[in-house]
């Protein structure tokens, strides 16, 4: 009953050319983005004028607009709010097996519009063929994942034992409004993610997508309504953290928060949740992480270096699982070394809707600008192993040429670097147990590798590290819905993990009930 979604096959030519077919014709889409409230796009104001709006710049080329978004405004906050408020009860009192319905619709209007989802993934996000392909895959994944879950779990009572002349049932309903707010590094799938959740769970649900990807988190929400969500159930208030996030995290009507994004803004949530008056309510967040894999003098060294590029470098960096600090046994840190460089000058950097593209732009100007300033900053405790090479085409978008940094100690690692950057440390046999010490005492827990064809030693490391993921002798990222549950702990998030057996259960609220038979 749960398949993972098979995806485009992009060795098959005739699946690929369909796809640069379907591609192309979605781009000549002119895309003007709204709040979307009660199933409606508000592009006027309340004098019937039309609205201002803002270009969305493409991250591989800034000269080039994506789209138009209009941000959401108070009147769309407070209208969103009160309509999603007076329709949770009734979404949640709707049959599971109705919810997991509209889910499993929806899963299959993604994989219909597949060629169009990539394409915005392309545009909007800077994301290349194989990252879009994954994109909607795990959205996909994701519905069927908690349309199961919502069968089995969240349709009516469940009886429990009890004494003769006691009747006991337990019931899962939604806790009422939930708020999402998403990512621009999966806008397609961990946007799917968090809103299926909350909706499967019984929520109504107000989902903020983040600024720099408002356009294919409209485009989900238009197709979930397609799907049968009714509009008082799900709306969409596109802006930035202040005028919006932070505007809905502070109302008393709203029951939980969903938040995937930076540590700072999660610890922001919390403030504003530790203070508010009312109900306490969840927090779901999932965060960074300054995530290590150790390779010792056993490893398979080209095993090594594929899944380092693949796990630094894929999405150019941009993932919170992407490998930060790679710890090598220093017998075979130089031949390591040399052939990491070697593959690294192989990458091909450029334009996302190239299927040869290994690395992609960063997000926008500022985090290239962020990135560049961290490089400069930190060269006196950072000696440079090897940087790639930026290209010409590179020129008018917003690329930051990936790099290996060699440190001394992690001690001296600064704040995550959301991008393609890894920082190499050597050691020695005996400092293994020390090595994850220090590991684990950054107190961030998200994602940790370890290559090395010693049982006893990858058993021991397995036991000691404390993280949400962790892979052996593979590379680090690209979790799979129902396979590797995905979320991290300490500074990487509270759990429970996305795509895994107890996430829909923080989103619901239990009942229990005892009847006098
Ligand atoms: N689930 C993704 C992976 O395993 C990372 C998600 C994220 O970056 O938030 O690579």
């Amino acid at each position: 009953r749960r398949p993972n979604a098979k995806g485009v096959d992009l060795s098959d030519v005739r699946e690929l050319d369909a796809l640069a077919k379907g591609m192309r014709e979605a781009d000549a889409r002119v895309w003007r983005v709204a709040p979307l409230i009660d199933g409606k796009a508000v592009t006027t104001d309340t004098k019937g004028k039309e609205r201002s709006t803002r270009p969305i710049p493409s991250p591989a080329d800034t000269g080039q607009t994506v789209g138009d978004v209009i941000w959401a405004d108070e009147n769309d906050i407070e209208a969103a709010l009160a309509s999603a408020h007076g329709a949770a009860d009734r979404w949640s009192a709707t049959p599971g097996a109705e919810r997991a319905a509209v889910l499993r619709r929806y899963a299959d209007l993604l994989e219909h519009h597949t060629a169009e989802l990539i394409a915005l993934c392309a545009r909007e996000a800077g994301k290349n063929i194989g990252d879009g392909v994954a994109e909607v895959r795990e959205a996909v994944d994701f519905c069927r994942y908690y349309a199961c879950q919502v069968e089995d779990e969240f349709d009516g009572e469940k009886l429990l034992p009890g004494p003769t002349g006691e009747r006991n049932t337990y019931r899962l309903d939604g806790r009422g409004v939930f708020v999402c707010i998403c990512p621009w590094n999966f806008p397609l799938a961990i946007f799917t993610g968090q809103v299926t959740a909350a909706l499967a769970a019984g929520n109504a649900v107000i989902a903020k997508p983040a600024e720099q990807t408002s356009l294919i988190g409209y485009r989900a929400v238009e197709l979930m309504h397609e799907a049968g969500i009714p509009g008082d159930v799900l709306h969409l208030l596109p802006g930035d953290g202040p005028s919006v996030g932070a505007k809905l995290v502070a109302d008393l009507r709203v029951a939980g928060i969903a938040f995937t994004g930076s540590l700072a803004t999660a610890k922001a949530i919390n403030k504003t949740l530790a203070d508010r008056d009312g109900p306490l309510i969840p927090l779901i967040a999932e965060t960074g992480g300054q995530n290590a894999m150790i390779v010792d003098s056993s490893a398979l060294i080209e095993q090594v270096v594929a899944d380092v590029i693949r796990s630094g470098f894929q999405s150019a960096g941009q993932r919170c699982s992407a490998l930060r600090v790679l710890y090598v046994q220093n017998d075979i840190a130089d031949t390591l070394l040399d052939m990491l460089s070697g593959a690294m000058a192989e990458l091909s950097i450029g334009d996302p809707w190239k299927i040869s593209t290994d690395v992609t732009p960063v997000i926008d100007a500022e985090a290239r600008d962020g990135l560049a300033d961290y490089a400069k900053k930190a060269s006196d405790k950072l000696k440079t192993i090897y940087t790639c090479n930026l290209g010409e085409q590179t020129r008018s978008g917003t690329y930051f040429a990936p790099r290996a940094l060699a440190l001394e100690s992690i001690k001296d690692l600064g704040d995550e670097q959301f991008g393609p950057i890894v920082h190499v440390v050597r050691f020695e046999a005996e400092q293994l147990d020390e090595v994850v010490d220090d590991i684990n005492n950054l107190g961030y827990g998200l994602t940790f590798g370890i290559h090395s064809r010693i049982d006893t030693t990858v058993e021991r490391v397995v036991r000691r590290i404390k993280v949400g993921n962790a892979y052996v002798n593979r590379n680090m990222i690209g979790a799979v819905v129902g396979v590797h549950p995905f979320g991290g702990e300490g500074l990487s998030g509270t759990g429970p993990k996305a795509g895994g057996p107890h996430y829909l259960h923080r989103f619901a609220t239990e009942r229990a009930i005892s009847r006098d038979t």
